[in-house]
């Protein structure tokens, strides 16, 4: 549930993130693979948005994540928030 997102140093994004969508705000959804797979043997995917914070609640396989991931971007209005490290 509160897993730890382990995130690149260089881009900020979720390790291994294989897609990023743009909000309406210009922050940055992105989908990346868990490291566990489906009931059917397939690797499970959750969206972290870098403007709101917001996350998938379920880890889900590649497609649905996606859907999700892009409604999310199409919805949120949240700006990107300066990291604290910068
Ligand atoms: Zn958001």
């Amino acid at each position: 549930m509160s897993e730890m997102v382990h995130t690149d140093p260089a881009t900020g994004l979720p390790t291994g993130t294989v897609a990023a969508f743009l909000t309406l705000a210009a922050a940055l959804v992105a989908l990346y693979p868990t490291g566990g797979t489906t009931e059917h043997g397939h690797p499970e995917f959750r969206w972290l948005c870098l403007g709101c914070g917001d996350r998938g609640y379920y880890a889900e396989q590649r497609g649905t994540a996606r859907n999700r991931a892009n409604s999310h971007a199409a919805e949120c209005r949240a700006i990107p928030w300066p990291s604290a490290s910068a």
